[in-house]
């Protein structure tokens, strides 16, 4: 399960309307981009489906579920932030499992999940390093670890490849879209890179000023872009 509905939500910072109503529904298994300029309101609309913004107005779904009075931990999502804080005294398994030891689950539990998380993001052979010893695309694959090991219904992703460098960059890109072939869980992926959109989603949504411009498949985006803004910004010939 992971479809998450957006209906009438929308965004004031103090006297500023950030977000005008907008509705939004992302299915269930989806991989979608939320792309646009920076200030366009990316992280603010994935916050609030996180819970970690209020909305002004309206109301998010998950799985048929208004969850707009739910709090973040309870809403089964999970985040996964540009800026990844990994704990540097504890090993790689330590980390990864971590929120389930906040949770209290069993020991042996724990161990299989952190196997299963290590096994699908390639870990296997740093379990017992400490975040010092690894590369940033391998600590970027514990933080994503974290996530998994909890078994969400939905990954939201706020730019998280952007402390990488241009090569780790596009190899993180194919593991995430991967892991998402593998797990076939809804991810939702905010990034102001064009070419990441066009490469990883299913479904973009191209954001300008808080608005949606436009809402498709990459091809429908390139070949039937649907005013200037959206051909412009993804490089269609329009
Ligand atoms: P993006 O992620 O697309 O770069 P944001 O969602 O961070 O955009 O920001 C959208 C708009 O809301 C910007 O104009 C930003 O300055 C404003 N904004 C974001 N957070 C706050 C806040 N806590 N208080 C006031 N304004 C904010
Ligand atoms: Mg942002």
């Amino acid at each position: 399960m992971g479809r998450i509905v957006l209906d009438q939500v929308s965004k004031k910072f103090g006297d500023v309307e950030v977000i005008p109503p907008l509705d939004l529904t992302i299915e269930d298994g989806e991989f979608a981009v939320f792309v646009g300029p920076s200030g366009c309101g990316k992280s603010t609309l994935l916050r609030m489906i996180a819970g970690l913004e209020d909305l002004t107005s309206g109301n998010v779904e998950i799985d048929g579920e208004v969850v707009t009075e739910v709090p973040p931990s309870k809403r089964g999502l999970a985040m996964v932030f540009q800026s990844y804080a990994l704990y540097p005294h504890m090993t790689v398994r330590k980390n990864i499992g971590f929120p389930l030891r906040m949770e209290k689950m069993p020991q042996d539990e724990i161990d299989k999940r952190v196997e299963a998380a290590a096994q699908s993001l390639n870990l296997n052979d740093y379990l017992d390093r400490k975040p010092g010893q690894l590369s940033g695309g391998q600590r970027q694959r514990v933080a994503i670890g974290r996530a998994i090991v909890r078994d969400p219904s939905a990954f939201l992703f706020d730019e998280p490849l952007s402390n990488l460098d241009a090569a780790l960059r596009v190899g993180m890109r194919l593991e995430i879209s991967e892991m998402h072939e593998r797990m076939q869980t809804t991810m939702i992926y905010v990034t102001h890179d064009q070419v990441e959109a066009m490469t990883m989603a299913n479904k973009i949504v191209v954001l300008q000023a808080g608005v949606i411009e436009q809402v498709g498949s990459p091809l429908e985006l390139y070949h039937k872009p649907q005013n200037v803004f959206v051909a412009g910004f993804i490089g269609s010939p329009k």
